[in-house]
């Protein structure tokens, strides 16, 4: 554009110019024309008479026939009117006689300059000429002619005679051509060069100026450029600036703030101030980053409390929060402001702690947190003990994507929940606790499947009055037949149940089926006395749990008292106290049988015991297991069944394999035995056949002599 415009104003500066040039010029020549006719004219007395134009230039010179001849002759009168004629003009006079024998018009005087002091040689215009032809045809000439070589600006003026003849030519010229176009030809040799030098400079100096202006504006741009990324730009410049570039700032500026409120917003858990799930995995990714490229390294530690939901269920879920605000300010002073600290779910807190390389290790911290956490929240509501676990991933070494590093923390995790009971409450990832996890999200899977397709079944262990031989009742026992992988054991996949929760959808389905089979049996006469079934504490803790237990009698039109619940100490140790009162006082309501199993294995507190309302001791197989050579087990033993029957309760001893246990039981007066001296657990099909085979007495209250492994054991 700017290349445009000067390349237009200098063409039009040169146009204007020659134009100029040459209008000077002509009005020049016409009248130096118009002089030298007139001095002609009064050099010879009126006798060459010249015809002016409009314009003022000659048309020609007329000549009285008679004298033509006469006056055309050279001479010093002619040559000293000729040089005053020069006198009055710039250029050169030349006066041309017409020589009808050469056909020229030959010099006759001229003021041509010769400055070598040679006179011009004879000088004429023949044909070829350009005024030649216009001379011949008694016309005026006026443009250019060849002279030495050169050009000049000439105006001819034809000599006529009075009969219309041409006699001759008085020509008058205003110089050299190419010095009349002197200026015009210096601009042209320097416009283009001129304009080139301009340009350059105007480029130069726009693009300088351009530069400095627009800085201010690219600055912001590139400003606005890191907001569009997600970038948080640490400070908007130009600000205090009260022009548009300003204001532009100023707008910059409410957008970093709004979005910063957003992210703020977007990856802050509103309950702790923590970071959340987002950023965690935000927070996770890039450290992976940062890690593969080997500068930095990192351990990952996943933490969470065991049994928060009983905080929440006693407390409600306000005082539960302010545990979790008041856990986060704790581990934020444990792990320092280098750490990214996020709760990712309810008690899930995830912490990446960077390796500064100063030997402060993540076991430390994970002792530090869980001894800081295993304090007491003091609440205006009590005291508050919650119990943290731990589990680390070290990063990059265990993991390469974020999914997996969480993953692997995770698992690291459950391990150290399931270790917990041992004291450790912190478990670094490995290789074979990975093996060992798959292998248990294996079984998960292939659980959900088994319980989908029904190839999960019952099976039912005998209880049997030792002292009579009389069948008591039958132990319902989940029973695992796997195509490929045999029985899989109860204490392979119950814990995984119970881990991953199918254990409820699994309890629901023995509930179901064993209250549908001791209907049956009752319908067919059998007498089996009870039918037990084992109670897992999340089946428990389930508000809705009596109400299904009352349902399933119902609708099986089984009454209540031919079930019995086998629950395990543990349902005490995540449930209070409380609770659990409740829902047994609930169960009791209904009539069913309340056993406690596995007594004297895990958490026993005798405390409560003659509060609760059991009916039923089940003494755990350890307590049995060689007391018959043990004398000390012996005693323990005794005292255990003592203890139960003071509190009116069924002692039954679970496990006995031998004769000599047996026989213990039947000394200590225990109400009854479940053991594989008597049988194991068989189907539902097989249980009468199997009872009768091992002379267990079905109808009679006495144990039939002869084929059976127990009464010969007996006898
Ligand atoms: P439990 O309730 O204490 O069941 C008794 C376990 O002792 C059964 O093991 C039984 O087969 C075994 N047993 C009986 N007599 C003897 C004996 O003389 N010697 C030895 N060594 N063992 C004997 P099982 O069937 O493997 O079940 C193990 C545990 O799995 C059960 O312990 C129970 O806690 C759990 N379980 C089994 N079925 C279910 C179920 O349907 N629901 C729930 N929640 N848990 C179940
Ligand atoms: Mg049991
Ligand atoms: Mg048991």
């Amino acid at each position: 554009m700017v290349f445009c415009s000067i390349g237009l104003i200098s063409g039009l500066a040169y146009l204007e110019l020659s134009r100029t040039t040459q209008e000077n010029a002509s009005t020049r020549l016409d009248r130096a024309a118009h002089t030298a006719a007139s001095i002609l004219r009064y050099g010879t007395n009126d006798r060459l008479l010249p015809e002016f134009a409009g314009s003022g230039a000659p048309i020609l010179i007329r000549v009285p026939g008679a004298t033509a001849g006469e006056l055309l002759e050279p001479g010093e009168k002619l040559d000293a009117l000729v040089e005053t004629i020069g006198k009055t003009n710039q250029g050169a006079v030349n006066l041309f006689k017409w020589s009808p024998r050469t056909g020229t018009f030959d010099s006759l005087a001229t003021t041509f300059p010769y400055p070598g002091g040679v006179p011009p040689s004879a000088y004429s215009i023949g044909e070829g000429h350009p005024a030649f032809a216009s001379l011949s045809a008694g016309q005026p000439f006026s443009g250019n002619v060849p002279v030495q070589g050169r050009f000049r600006l000439a105006y001819l003026t034809p000599i006529v005679t009075e009969g219309g003849k041409v006699a001759g030519a008085l020509a008058v010229d205003v110089g050299w051509v190419d010095d009349l176009a002197l200026a015009e030809n210096r601009l042209k040799t320097r416009i283009a060069p001129a304009a080139l030098i301009i340009l350059i400079a105007v480029i130069l100096i726009g693009g300088v100026v351009l530069r400095f202006e627009l800085r201010p504006l690219r600055r912001l741009a590139k400003v606005a450029d890191e907001l569009a990324a997600g970038l948080q730009p640490k400070r908007i410049p130009f600000t205090d600036r009260r022009d548009e570039i300003g204001d532009l700032a100023h707008g910059l500026e409410r957008v970093t703030d709004l979005q910063d409120k957003l992210h703020k917003l977007a990856y802050t858990d509103p309950v702790t101030t923590a970071g959340n799930r987002a950023r965690y995995f935000s927070d996770l990714s890039e450290a992976l980053r940062r890690a593969k490229s080997g500068s930095f390294s990192a351990s990952l530690i996943h933490l969470d409390f065991n049994g928060f939901a009983k905080v929440n269920d006693t407390f409600g879920q306000q005082v539960g929060n302010r545990v979790l605000l008041q856990a986060y300010v704790r581990l934020a002073n444990i792990f320092g402001p280098s750490a990214q600290i996020a709760r990712i779910s309810a008690d899930d807190f995830c912490i990446l702690l960077p390796f500064d390389g100063k030997g402060a290790i993540a076991e430390d911290y994970a002792v530090q947190a869980i001894d800081m956490l295993s304090v007491p929240f003091q609440m205006e509501e009590g005291e508050i003990h919650v119990e943290p676990s731990i589990g680390i991933a070290l990063l990059p070494q265990d993991a390469e994507d974020a999914e997996t590093a969480h993953r692997m923390a995770g698992l690291a995790l459950r391990a150290a929940k399931r270790s917990a009971g041992a004291g450790a409450r912190y478990e670094f990832f490995s290789p074979p606790l990975n093996d060992r996890v798959q292998s248990e999200m294996l079984t998960e899977t292939l659980l959900r499947a088994a319980l989908q397709t029904r190839q999960l079944v019952l099976h039912y262990q005998p209880q049997v009055c030792p002292a009579d031989g009389r069948l008591i009742g039958l132990e319902a026992l989940l029973r695992w037949p796997h195509e490929k992988r045999g029985d899989i054991p109860p204490a392979e996949f119950i814990p995984i149940a119970e881990k991953t929760g199918l254990i409820l959808e699994l309890g629901g389905y023995v509930l179901e089926t064993a209250c549908k089979q001791a209907a049956q049996w009752r319908q067919a006469g059998f007498e089996f006395g009870q039918v037990s079934i084992n109670v897992s504490p999340l089946q428990f803790r389930q508000s809705s749990f009596a109400e299904t237990v009352r349902q399933t009698l119902k609708t099986y039109g089984l009454p209540a008292s031919y079930l019995c619940l086998e629950v395990t100490e543990n349902v005490f140790v995540d449930t209070r106290e409380q609770l659990v009162m409740d829902i047994l006082s609930q169960l009791q309501k209904i009539g069913v049988q309340l056993s406690l199993d596995d007594f004297g294995s895990g958490y026993s507190s005798l405390s409560y015991l003659h509060r609760l309302p059991f009916q039923e001791l089940k003494i755990d197989r350890a307590f049995i297991s060689g007391a018959d050579s043990h004398p000390q087990r012996e005693q323990l033993f005794e005292a255990i069944v003592r203890l139960g029957r003071s509190l009116g309760l069924r002692v039954i001893a679970e496990g006995a394999e031998t004769a000599g246990e047996f026989a213990l039981t039947v000394t200590h007066k225990c109400d009854g035995i479940q053991g594989y001296i008597c049988s194991p657990a068989v189907p539902a099909d097989r249980i009468q056949s199997q009872l009768q085979s091992f002379g267990v007495a079905l109808k009679s209250n006495t144990l039939a002599g002869g084929s059976s492994h127990s009464s010969k054991q007996r006898a």
